[in-house]
């Protein structure tokens, strides 16, 4: 089982985060409130993008890497990147069209 404690942003309290090859998968915890509510959070996916902000001590982030690499969790972080910068390509485009509209307008 890997192993991680990370300090929260906000509060500063430590959080453990384990996680570990199952039968049906990885099993990847954090004992923050958000995870607790049965959420994903920030702790996980910062170590699983390889980010060590907060990070206080724990193993080889590369090995939580190696772990979940070809898993559902890899795939549906990749999911979750790619539909949020979409998300921010429509954005963009949603204000230009607006700023346009507004241009039309004024005959
Ligand atoms: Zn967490």
């Amino acid at each position: 089982m890997l192993r991680y404690r990370v300090r929260s942003d906000s509060t500063g309290e430590i959080y453990e985060i384990t996680a570990q090859a199952t039968q049906a998968g990885i099993r990847f915890a954090c004992t923050c409130a958000g995870a607790a509510s049965g959420l994903h959070c920030k702790h996980r996916l910062r170590l699983a993008a390889g980010n060590t902000k907060g990070l206080v001590d724990g193993d080889d982030v590369a090995a939580l890497q190696d772990l979940i690499r070809g898993s559902v969790i890899a795939a549906v972080i990749d999911e979750i990147d790619r539909l949020d910068a979409e998300a921010a390509r429509m954005k963009a485009a949603t204000a230009d069209a607006k700023r346009r509209l507004a241009r039309a307008m004024m005959g």
